[in-house]
């Protein structure tokens, strides 16, 4: 049995002040959800007072990038070891914002992930294509390059702690999310793929669903069996509906 992982990411939204204001009104909100792991992914600004008003709490601190180097004459960024000061647990690597925007690749990926991992922290790494892959019949290819690349090196004994977030581009922050079947066929290709590479391990890799997932379609979503849980930007912006995304009700599709 894979444990849901529910992740927040926040992307470039909220203050520090109103990241504290979230924890007080999440918080009390979840406290009873004991069988599913919950992140919140906020700016790099918020992490330290975030990270204090989660302190005791079930939910994890989570950045939403990090740099793969240790320290040095790197302008702007943030290292592993930095995100394990501020008690993280986890970092988002891969983003399609961050690979569409900023240019990162498949191999930048691969070794920020080894880098987290290095540092003892979990990755959630994104995949995923196009409206304009997904149109070309390109969806599984781009999927399988991306795997095979930003999973390159990954070691074996790492395999069960990896979380992989499927995110279609055409879903994310559109409105428009991928149906409950169109996830489950490339979560399903994804899985395939992982045990061609890892084996047996494969099957405890919690792979997310990502891309418009509400309170309104995380149940059917998380119904499907290759769905380990979601990466959800808009509507994890305010407690009540993220609260409900974690208290998704399976098998009512
Ligand atoms: C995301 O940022 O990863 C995302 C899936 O955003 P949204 O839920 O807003 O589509």
């Amino acid at each position: 049995m894979r444990r849901p992982i529910l992740a927040a990411n926040w992307k470039m939204q909220k203050t520090t002040g109103e990241a504290a204001e979230f924890a007080a009104r999440f918080v009390p909100l979840v406290k009873d959800a004991d069988a599913v792991d919950i992140v919140v992914a906020p700016p790099f600004t918020a992490l330290d007072r975030l990270g204090q008003a989660l302190a005791g709490s079930n939910v994890a601190l989570a950045a939403q990038n990090v740099n793969a180097e240790e320290s040095g004459a790197f302008t702007g960024e943030i290292s592993p070891g930095m995100l394990v000061d501020l008690d993280c647990r986890y970092a988002i690597v891969g983003h399609s914002e961050r690979r569409t925007l900023y240019g990162e690749s498949d191999d930048d990926v691969a070794r920020k992930a080894a880098a987290l991992f290095a540092a003892g922290l979990t990755p959630i790494v994104c995949i995923g294509e196009s409206l304009e892959e997904r149109e070309a019949d390109r969806t599984f290819e781009v999927v399988e390059r991306q795997i095979d690349g930003s999973l390159a090196g990954l070691r074996a004994e790492s395999t069960a702690e990896l979380v992989l977030a499927y995110e279609p581009i055409w879903a994310i922050g559109t409105g428009r999310t991928a149906t409950p079947e169109i996830a489950q066929e490339v979560h399903a290709f994804v899985r395939d793929r992982l045990r061609r590479r890892f084996g047996a391990a494969a099957d405890a890799i919690r792979i997310q669903y990502g891309g418009s997932v509400k309170p309104d379609n995380v149940d059917a979503l998380m119904s499907q069996p290759d769905i380990d849980g979601a990466l959800v930007g808009g509507a994890s912006l305010d407690p009540e509906a993220f609260s409900r995304i974690v208290h998704f009700q399976q098998g009512t599709s």
